[in-house]
């Protein structure tokens, strides 16, 4: 029987689940990274795999934690979700949303994204790194909304992955966000914190994504996406995990964390 009733410290002395509060139309996303610039997973002997028993102690900790985990990538409906996560592709969701706010005032619909057009966009987001390619997807992608999906963002992984500019973790946000569906986007936070603890391994993030999905519990589904993003930016940092305040230190089977 693998030891899961070992607690870390007492909750109030963990590091925050969540940033501050938003409002509620406001929410999280990853941010994408190239697989092939994103840390390597771990080599060499791998670590005892996650019990069940174990992985369901880690993710009843972090909703015990943080029960409705929300994010930091703003946005007011399906679009500009979707907009959002397009333009957060190696950015900051801080950086994309100084840019989005007063984009999103004037452009929340693909109609008045079109009508605004690709040059005054590229005013709206010019802070944004690939501001140009992305310009011209928001634009593409708006019209194909309009032409091909009544003016409304699709609720299909497949539909998704057609519009310009939006690939795979992309559909996997909007689907999560916008429609409530089990999906797992895995960003550069995710791919990290599925290696290095161990709970799912994986050469790239597809692999990542595809064993999170395995081993995560029905019941964990909707929020394990938030929960690992939120863990990976505020508690298991990239250079310097903390792991001191780590509410799952117990369960992580990374051998340089810092606690035993
Ligand atoms: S113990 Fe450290 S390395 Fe492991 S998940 Fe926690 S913060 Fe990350």
């Amino acid at each position: 029987m693998p030891k899961t009733t070992r607690r870390p410290p007492a909750p109030a002395a963990r590091t925050p689940a969540t940033p501050p509060a938003k409002s509620a139309k406001r929410a999280i996303t990853a941010k994408p990274k190239p697989a092939a610039k994103q840390a390597a997973p771990r080599r060499g002997k791998s670590p005892r795999r996650w019990s069940a028993a174990e992985v369901h102690e880690a993710f009843s900790r972090f909703a015990e934690a943080n029960p409705e985990p929300k994010g930091e990538l703003e946005h007011l409906n399906p679009f500009t979700l979707l907009v959002a996560v397009v333009l957060s592709a190696q950015a900051t969701d801080a950086g994309v949303n100084k840019a989005t706010r007063p984009l999103f005032a004037v452009a929340d619909t693909p109609q008045k994204m079109l009508a605004l057009g690709e040059e005054r966009l590229r005013e709206y987001i010019k802070t944004i790194g690939l501001f140009r390619t992305k310009a011209k997807n928001v634009i593409a992608l708006s019209q194909k909304l309009i032409t091909d999906f009544g003016g409304e963002v699709p609720n299909t992984r497949e539909a998704l992955e057609t519009l310009p500019g939006a690939g795979r973790k992309t559909a996997n946000v909007v689907l999560n966000m916008a429609f409530g569906q089990p999906t797992m986007a895995v960003d550069t936070h995710v791919f990290r914190v599925g290696n290095r603890t161990g709970l799912a391994p994986g050469d790239t993030p597809l692999a990542v994504e595809l064993e999170l999905e395995r081993v995560i519990p029905a019941e964990f589904m909707q929020h394990a996406h938030h929960w690992l993003i939120l863990h990976g930016r505020y508690t298991c940092l990239a250079r310097k995990p903390r792991c001191e305040v780590c509410l799952i230190n117990d369960l992580c089977r990374w051998p340089e964390k810092t606690v035993s």
